[in-house]
């Protein structure tokens, strides 16, 4: 079962970076209607106004959200803009509703893949907004050949933008050094596990070595008192987190947990209840392929959950 499991998230990790595969869903009417049943799981819906409901419901559970509009790889000047003005407009309305949210985003969303010119004025406008707004913005971490780009377009920005955040990928061996490097700036440190296809000699494999260095990095954000963001559903994790906070006796404005929407809420609502700072990750918009095919993949098991919201079955897998 386990090497079925595996096989299965291999080929949803390759489904997942596939263009073809990704513009026949996307742009396929049927395909499109069905499978967007199995994505509704886990996003906040096709726009913000779907989205700031489901955002306005967990804050008033006590959660903070983070808001993110969806897309990546764009290939025109054009849909950077448009992908900007989005963002804007989210931040506008977060801000009109009084909402306890961030904004999270792909540079590659606003550009990255164009002109790191481009993508700096797009963000820098993104920072400016929400600077006004007093609201954070979450840089996503992306596939690694992206890496360099996207770490030194937030390490430049964040000199001038306080507001800004940043996502690092546990299983790269070169976040180590990342890691210490980004702890000169004073933004929040978002640590993921990782999400993409990443061949051995650049990432670890889920499994003891890489659990250990995501609490070997946690423990260095915590005891420098470093803005983080415990971003993981893994209940070893997330135990093993509380016990470093515990240890520290980590203030509750220097960390958070945050989680995915629709994947193991319960683990966090169990945080939240407990008295740590939890935060719900909204997504949103018309370019959910890549995201559902990444969370199929790290936990395929799903696949048999997606079957059932197909067929409209509300059933427990
Ligand atoms: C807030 C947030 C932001 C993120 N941003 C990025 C990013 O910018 N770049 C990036 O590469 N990745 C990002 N990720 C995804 C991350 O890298 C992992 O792929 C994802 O969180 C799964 O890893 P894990 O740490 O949760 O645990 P894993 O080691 O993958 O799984 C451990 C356990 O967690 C539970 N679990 C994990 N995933 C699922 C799931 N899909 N459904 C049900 N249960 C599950 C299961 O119980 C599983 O046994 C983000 C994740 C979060 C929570």
């Amino acid at each position: 079962m386990e090497e079925l499991l595996n096989t299965t998230a291999a080929a949803l990790k390759k489904a997942a970076l596939n263009d073809d595969a990704k513009h026949l869903v996307l742009n396929n009417p049927a395909l499109y209607q069905v499978l967007k049943k199995a994505a509704d799981r886990y996003i906040g819906g096709e726009t913000i106004e779907q989205t700031l409901v489901k955002a306005v419901h967990y804050n008033r559970e006590g959660y903070k959200c983070s808001i993110e509009f969806m897309g990546e790889n764009i290939s025109t000047e054009f849909e950077a803009g448009l992908a900007t003005k989005e963002f804007i407009k989210a931040i506008r309305h977060i801000q009109e509703q009084r909402l306890n949210s961030t904004i999270s985003l792909d540079l590659s969303h606003i550009g990255l893949s164009l002109s790191e010119e481009l993508c700096r004025a797009n963000l820098e406008a993104i920072c400016q907004a929400a600077e006004e707004a007093n609201i954070e913005v979450t840089i996503s971490a992306e596939d690694t050949y992206k890496t360099d780009k996207v770490l030194i377009t937030y390490i430049d920005t964040a000199k001038i933008f306080k507001n800004l955040s940043i996502t690092l990928q546990v299983y790269l061996h070169r976040t180590k050094d990342d890691l210490h490097e980004i702890m000169k700036t004073s933004g929040r440190i978002r640590l993921v596990k990782g999400a993409f296809e990443t061949p051995p000699e650049l990432a670890l494999p889920r499994g003891s070595k890489l659990n250990q260095r995501y609490l070997d990095f946690l423990d260095q954000l915590l005891q420098r008192e470093h803005l983080c963001s415990i971003a993981t559903h893994d209940p070893y994790v997330q135990n093993e987190a509380k016990a470093l906070i515990k240890a520290h006796g980590s203030k509750k404005e220097y960390y958070e947990f945050e989680s995915l929407h629709g994947i193991q809420t319960e683990r966090l609502r169990r945080l939240k209840d407990e008295g740590h700072p939890a935060k719900l990750y909204f997504v949103y918009g018309t370019q959910w392929y890549l995201y559902l095919c990444n969370r199929l993949a790290e936990y395929p098991q799903n696949v048999f959950t997606a079957l059932l919201d197909i067929i409209g079955l509300d059933i427990r897998v």
